[in-house]
């Protein structure tokens, strides 16, 4: 991406105090990672920055634990300390924000996805040959692995890896299906693998068909352009085309790290087709105001 587009789509709302709540698409957003897991700043920081920005709900999604990597989830005995700082926040700015309390569920988490206002369903490893190989890691991780079980295929990789998503919402009750092709998180160009490749398309529409049978919702993830990874957000322009022609509906997701990437790039997806705005979302949570 050109430095200057760049700089363009990190900061949104910059040109005029009214320019949030330009579009009701930009007035929320519920995939944000606070202290308890690996984002940067701590919750309260995050609903200031929030209302700043105009913001009318924030969702706080960090990430649930897994035993086989420690390093970026919350740790196990702080879950209920977790749900208990955000439900004070939610008292607190109530009259400001509506501040909910999610969790982005991994599918191999051992811990329990009840108990959050939502859950965000993501596949961060696929299992092959009884190891967890990530896929959000670095890209030399993705192309040993597929060099270890797979023959040096990525598509054939990707069978393995869109099996595990088909299959987020039955394992992790997730309302929204978290960045559904974050396999390709370092495949800007092509470069490690073809997306036209017949066999990565039909693992996909696979897995996106049983998502939909199941009326889950999908997001389009921007955190990986606010982190530099890539130019475009999750899923792919042709997933995103073929989602929505089979009813399925998007939920924008900025998947902030730092408060100044919350509703990242948003305004620059407000025509998707299917879109629904945050306060549809909120709406039509239980519990949520
Ligand atoms: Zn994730
Ligand atoms: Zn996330």
């Amino acid at each position: 991406m050109a430095g200057a587009e760049k700089r363009r789509l990190s900061r949104p709302g910059t040109d005029g105090p009214h320019a949030v709540s330009r579009s009701p698409f930009l007035l929320g957003d519920f995939h944000v990672h606070s202290t308890f897991s690996d984002g940067k700043s701590a919750p309260e920081d995050v609903v200031l920055a929030a209302i700043a920005r105009g913001m009318r709900y924030i969702g706080f999604s960090d990430h649930s634990h897994t035993p086989h990597d420690e390093s970026y989830c919350m740790r196990k005995e702080r879950a209920a300390e977790y749900r208990g700082v955000i439900a004070r926040l939610r008292e607190k700015y109530s009259d400001r924000i509506t501040v909910l309390c999610g969790v982005e569920q991994d599918y191999y988490s051992d811990m329990p996805s009840d108990g959050y206002d939502y859950v965000i369903g993501s596949v961060h490893y696929i299992r092959a040959g009884g190891e967890f190989c990530e896929i959000d890691g670095r890209p030399e991780r993705l192309v040993a692995a597929a060099e270890k079980y797979f023959g040096g295929s990525i598509a054939a990789l990707s069978e393995v890896y869109y099996e595990t998503v088909s299959d987020v919402a039955a394992v992790t009750g997730a309302d929204i299906v978290g960045h559904f092709d974050l396999l390709t998180k370092h495949n800007g160009g092509g470069k490690l693998f073809s997306e036209s490749d017949p066999v990565y398309i039909s693992a996909w529409t696979a897995a996106a068909d049983r998502l939909l049978a199941g009326g889950r919702l999908f997001e389009i993830n921007t955190g990986a352009i606010s982190r530099g990874y890539r130019n475009s957000p999750y899923p792919s322009a042709e997933q995103r085309r073929y989602i929505f022609s089979q009813g399925g509906r998007f939920i924008l997701s900025g998947d902030s790290h730092r408060p100044e990437n919350l509703c990242f790039g948003f305004e620059d997806l407000v025509s998707e087709p299917g879109l629904i705005t945050p306060e549809e979302f909120a709406r039509g949570l239980k519990g949520a105001e």
